[in-house]
């Protein structure tokens, strides 16, 4: 399974699966159906999947369009998502299984952001030493998403779980908000030097116009202020230890950042 990042809107990407051998791919979050199209057509490949994390415009918006192009298409999104996501056929839950190629993805319900968000994390295989967890709008590097719909004890418990998977897990993000969630991080994290040396990498990155994504677990379990709610460096810093009141308060400090 090849994945290519594909750009789209102004800081989304669109992740394709793509398996050579048998020339079929699958996306994970379609903002729009032309940057997928483009990649299909220069690797020669059939679309039959669309993996939805959740119900947001800016993940779902080219679902329409791909449809029309393949109409066998499976689009895969969240039971609780039923009537939010444009042409979902399946509808999954914790703990349910997809395939794509040879691989097989597990089904993480991780309701905050939105009520419905899922991810889906395809464990490591022989061949392949890194895991693959595509976490939409829940984690990102250096940061989480909003609570549009969820409360910080849902957010908590959500990313507890993609805290729980092996460091050498490689995270798909569904946005390039790295460099701003390191300035934010840095406020409320001041003595991280492994945060001070991953603001300055990805201030190189992003002056070179380079992407940030995926970016590596352990390296978020390290410098990821939305995943240290339990760390007494930021517990001292927001003045309290309960886990998700802590929790909470950075992402009100984040939210007016
Ligand atoms: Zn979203
Ligand atoms: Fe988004």
């Amino acid at each position: 399974m090849e994945i290519t990042r594909l750009p789209a809107l102004s800081d989304n990407y669109i992740f394709l699966l793509f398996d050579p051998q048998k020339k079929i791919a699958a996306v994970v979050d379609p903002a729009e159906a032309q940057p997928v199209l483009n990649c299909l057509n220069r690797l020669n490949a059939e679309l039959v999947a669309i993996f939805n994390t959740h119900h947001h415009a800016d993940h779902v918006g080219g679902n329409n369009s791909l449809i029309r192009h393949y109409p066998n298409l499976c689009v895969y999104a969240s039971e609780q998502d039923q009537g939010r996501i444009p042409g979902q056929n399946v509808f999954l839950k914790e703990g349910d299984q997809v395939e794509f190629s040879d691989r097989k993805a597990e089904i993480y319900f991780i309701p905050g952001h939105t009520r419905g968000h899922i991810a889906y994390y395809f464990p490591p295989t022989n061949t392949e030493n890194s895991g693959e967890l595509f976490c939409g709008d829940t984690l990102f590097a250096g940061g989480c998403g909003r609570l549009f719909e969820g409360t910080p004890e849902q957010m908590v418990n959500s990313l507890s779980k993609l805290r729980a998977l092996p460091d050498q897990t490689r995270v798909w993000c569904a946005h390039e908000y790295t460099l701003s969630n390191l300035k934010f991080a840095v406020t409320v994290d001041p003595h991280n030097l492994e945060l001070q040396k991953r603001v300055k990498e990805v201030e190189q990155l992003r002056r070179e116009n380079e992407p940030t994504i995926p970016s590596i677990l352990g390296i978020e379990k390290q410098t990821n202020p939305f995943l240290r709610w339990d760390h007494p460096a930021l517990q001292e810093t927001m003045g309290m230890t309960d886990p998700v009141r802590t929790f909470a308060k950075i992402r009100g400090k984040k939210d007016n950042f």
